[in-house]
């Protein structure tokens, strides 16, 4: 019979899966094993480590110890690290800093505080690219200053929309064209760190052309991995460039923070739409993320406009839906995840009693897009099709490097897709798909065997029933590990 290994915690009933996944940024709110724990139990399926933030050594630490709880709590975690990209940021302070409307600050590179009138910057341009009256946000945008001299080794800035400034947060120069690449040493580094720890995901930020994608494609290559990339839309150029960036990448980010203050928030809804148009097109799973739950940084409960933004992340079915600061550093990690969920849940259990509507609009718009299919592209719509029309309640892929399921979870099937690996990096990284359940399986090496085997131990395993259709993918004959290219339908008996 044959034995699977489950990677999330659910209760397999087709309605009772949920489709859209959640990602939770680990910080020191989070990083104890007793929160990891229960952020894990509560139906966390990512954890995303930025490496804006802390260092390669405590970064190994806490993989370590999410590995281990994850152990323990007997499924698999998807690891996503985040690189930091060219993010100019503040340093460190001595305090927090109020900053008031009027007050005048000096910008000066640098990593540490010196005197409370100074606020250091880890850019070493800050002198050479800034001009008077040119702005400067800072995190995320919530702070508004513009420049009011500039000087040899230093600028003043006067605040012109206040708040409580902390250490490290981002600061954006909107007018001001700066000197960066797109992957900085430091990202090189951590690349190499990332690989090395086998991350399942890595996610590239500031990204504004194909061509960066490429070059870090490159650098994977070199090192023997395929490990997927996620580029983070943040940039203006990245929403111009969308469609080209989507066919070389493996996954679109809806970074709406640094988004909103490089374009204008106004036009970040709109640019979200474009980007989920972007990875519809192509199959690339989308992550919706910043401020989705923002006021429980510091609140138990969340305001109905957060849970209406969470919310409309999963009417249009985004494959996962990010928080930052909720979980990293926010006072009420666990209870953030939780509401996550339960939105989600609630939200799907809406949408696949509806799901009619919510499949045609789906299909409608991506055939439109449909040229000339390649034979996997084929056996998914097939897959899919046949899945509606007998009702199946479950697609099951068989697959050596997953790919057949985003292809299969393009058409947004009504039922869960189970896709099955020996490959334990696939079945992580398969983890961020919308409505894919993955298992890990040892090789398969007898295709009859394996065909008569499955519907059986799906069945032991507890994942269909006596009854059920379901809808099987692979590429056969299976010793030869061919890419998909049949389609089988069988009755769970
Ligand atoms: P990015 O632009 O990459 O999103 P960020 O600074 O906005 O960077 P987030 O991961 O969005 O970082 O988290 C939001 C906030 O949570 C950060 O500004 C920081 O205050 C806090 N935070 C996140 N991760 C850590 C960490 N590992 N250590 C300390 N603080 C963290
Ligand atoms: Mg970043
Ligand atoms: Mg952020």
């Amino acid at each position: 019979m044959i034995k699977f290994k489950q990677h999330g915690k659910f209760f397999f009933h087709h309605t009772a899966v949920r489709r859209s996944k959640v990602v939770a940024t680990i910080g020191p709110a989070s990083a104890s094993e007793a929160t990891l724990k229960e952020m894990l139990e509560s139906g966390l399926d990512i954890v995303r480590l930025n490496f804006s933030h802390g260092n390669q050594a405590s970064h190994a630490q806490l993989i370590t110890r999410i590995r281990q709880v994850a152990k323990q709590c007997n499924r698999g975690i998807t690891i996503l690290q985040d690189l930091q990209g060219p993010k100019i940021r503040c340093g460190h302070l001595i305090d927090d800093l109020q900053l008031q409307v009027g007050d005048k600050y000096k910008l000066i590179y640098g990593s540490k505080q010196t005197k409370p009138d100074i606020i250091p910057i880890d850019y070493a341009g800050v002198c050479q690219d800034m001009l008077k009256g040119q702005r400067v946000l800072m995190d995320d945008g919530k702070i508004v200053t513009k420049i009011h001299a500039s000087y040899d080794d230093h600028v003043v800035v006067e605040v012109i929309h206040g708040g409580l400034l902390k250490s490290r947060k981002g600061v954006n120069f909107p007018d001001t064209s700066l000197s960066l690449s797109a992957l900085t040493d430091k990202d090189s580094q951590d690349l190499l760190f990332g690989i090395s720890q086998k991350v399942d995901i890595i996610a590239l930020s500031f990204v504004q052309t194909a061509d960066d994608v490429v070059q870090v494609r490159e650098i994977i290559t070199n090192l023997g991995e395929d490990t997927p990339i996620i580029v983070k839309v943040e940039k203006h150029a990245a929403v111009q460039n969308i469609m080209e960036i989507a066919a070389v990448s493996e996954g679109l980010m809806v970074a709406r923070g640094d988004l909103g203050v490089e374009a204008q928030m106004e036009r970040v809804p709109s640019f979200q739409r474009k980007i989920m148009e972007a990875g519809a097109v192509y199959g690339r799973p989308i992550i919706v993320a910043t401020q989705m739950l923002e006021s429980m940084i510091e609140s138990p409960s969340a305001s109905v406009s957060e849970i209406n933004d969470v919310a409309n992340a999963v009417l249009e079915s985004a494959d996962c839906l990010m928080m930052s600061a909720e979980t990293a550093s926010g006072k009420h990690p666990v209870l953030a995840v939780r509401k996550m969920v339960s939105i989600i849940e609630e939200v799907e259990k809406w949408t696949l009693t509806h799901r009619k509507t919510f499949r045609n609009t789906f299909r409608r718009r991506r055939m439109e897009n449909l040229k000339e299919l390649e034979v996997h592209e084929s056996v998914a719509i097939t897959a899919c099709e046949a899945c509606e029309s007998l009702r199946a309640a479950a697609i099951v892929c068989l697959s050596l490097t997953g790919s057949i399921a985003a292809s299969i979870a393009k058409w947004r099937p009504s039922a869960p897709i189970i896709a099955i690996s020996p490959r334990f990096d696939v079945v992580n990284r398969l983890n961020m798909i919308w409505g894919v359940y993955s298992l890990h399986n040892p090789l398969f090496y007898k295709t009859d065997k394996l065909l008569q085997d499955l519907p059986l131990s799906l069945k032991q395993a507890g994942y269909v029933k006596a009854g059920d259709t379901i809808i099987i993918t692979g590429g056969i004959p299976i010793s030869l590990m061919c890419p998909t290219n049949m389609l089988k339908i069988d009755k769970i008996t």
